[in-house]
């Protein structure tokens, strides 16, 4: 079965379309991956980190059905196959999981099973690069389970969950992956550090268990800290985290940049006000507190030589700094979200549009996009947050803060 926790945490669909990059045959829903729209604004290269660029190569014509000898799994007619540059008419031969021949348009397979996408897109399975499983009314079993169902139904066939434990990852580790068995998809965990305690643990993590991106937090700190245990750190520990993880081949260290001082001076009034609107969410954790903290971690990413990657961008305007990727012997990525692409902050949805960093003002959105567009914006995750209203709850000022966008969302987001 194509179900696993793989070796590395950032593994891209380098390879292969249609969503069946890694499993055995049958083990994705290929019809998934066949979306009825046209691809707007952004290919998958926005989603896959750009790596899919030789997947799937121009037909050429040949002179009769393919293959002669070979039985294959799956033929799929009349497709138009997405690549990063350009719109590629085809038919695709599949066997064990895997594209091996791209047929001329009207050439055919033999195959035990045939789709006709009827010129329909075909994309490779998407890669969620950001979900939070087992944080809220679920186990992270439970989770796995019934959100990578949702994330199939969006075409999504890998789902990079953020995973947590105040106690040891040593010990949790064996458990996390043995739950990725009841989930539909292929997993890598990223690892959130919350204590001390787990930094020396980082190179075993990764040794032992092929975890390869860890993730810290600058913000989260006093009344903030989440019921889910996640707990920002100073600035000692994440130098620290970054310099383990610069140890590791393929490293990345992910950093939830805000400035908490600035935060708490600004919601003061707000919370005195008794404001419980979204704008005001956005409004007491204003944008030059994220700007500060993503430029401060550059330098951080530089001084410690690491590979950093700035998740859920939601602030667009006076981003355009981070289209340079290389800091010294740093280097940094960055991830939106479909929410802020979607979501603005004026558009008032209580405490259901609570989510950290929060949403912007529409021109902050207008701007992200032209970030997804000029590549200045490496990655798409969802950061999916499954909870439940009560879980959620409905003080603005003390309900848990995350959007329940779902993996789902990415390509809808992303084709409209
Ligand atoms: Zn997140």
């Amino acid at each position: 079965m194509g179900r696993r926790a793989a070796p590395t945490s950032a593994r891209r669909c380098s390879s292969i379309p249609a969503g069946t990059s890694s499993g055995g045959p049958g083990t994705r829903p290929t019809r998934s991956s066949t979306p009825t729209s046209t691809p707007g604004r952004a290919t998958t290269r926005a989603i896959c980190g750009g790596s899919s660029s030789s997947a799937v190569p121009t037909p050429t014509a040949r002179s009769s059905a393919w293959p002669d000898a070979v039985t294959v799994d799956l033929f799929i007619r009349d497709a138009r196959v997405v690549r990063p540059d350009a719109l590629v008419d085809c038919g695709l031969v599949i066997r064990e999981g895997r594209v091996v021949a791209v047929l001329a348009p009207g050439e055919t397979a033999s195959a035990r099973r045939t789709l006709d996408a009827g010129g329909r897109p075909v994309l490779p399975g998407l890669i969620d690069t950001h979900v939070h499983l087992g944080n809220a009314a679920q186990s992270f079993a439970a989770d796995c389970a019934t959100e990578s169902r949702h994330a199939v139904t969006g075409g999504v066939t890998t789902l990079l969950p953020f995973v947590i434990t105040r106690e040891s990852y040593l010990d949790a580790l064996p458990g996390l992956q043995r739950a990725v068995g009841e989930g539909v998809v292929d997993m890598a965990f990223h690892a959130i550090i919350i204590r001390e305690h787990q930094v020396d643990e980082i190179p075993r993590m990764a040794h032992e268990f092929g975890v390869r991106a860890f993730k810290t937090f600058m913000a989260y700190k006093g009344r903030e800290i989440s019921p889910s245990g996640i707990q920002g750190l100073g600035d000692d520990t994440i130098f620290s985290v970054f310099q383990k993880v610069a140890a590791i081949p393929g490293g990345i260290a992910i950093v939830h940049c805000e400035n908490m001082d600035v935060i708490e001076l600004h919601q003061k009034p707000f919370v005195a006000a008794g404001r419980q609107d979204t704008a005001a969410w956005s409004e007491a954790r204003p944008e030059f507190g994220e700007l500060e903290a993503i430029r401060r971690m550059a330098l951080f990413a530089e001084a410690a030589g690491v590979q950093l990657l700035v998740p859920h961008m939601g602030v667009g305007l006076g981003s355009e700094f981070l289209r340079q990727k290389r800091w010294g012997r740093g280097r940094v990525a960055t991830e939106t979200c479909p929410h802020y692409l979607a979501l603005d902050k004026d558009t008032d949805r209580g405490v259901q549009g609570k989510v950290n960093p929060p949403l912007r003002s529409r021109p902050h959105v207008e701007a992200l996009w032209q970030r997804l567009t000029d590549g200045t914006i490496d990655v798409l995750g969802s950061d999916h947050c499954p909870y439940t209203r009560a879980v959620k709850g409905t003080d603005l000022w003390t309900a848990r803060a995350g959007i329940t966008g779902g993996s789902a969302m990415i390509l809808p987001v992303l084709l409209t």
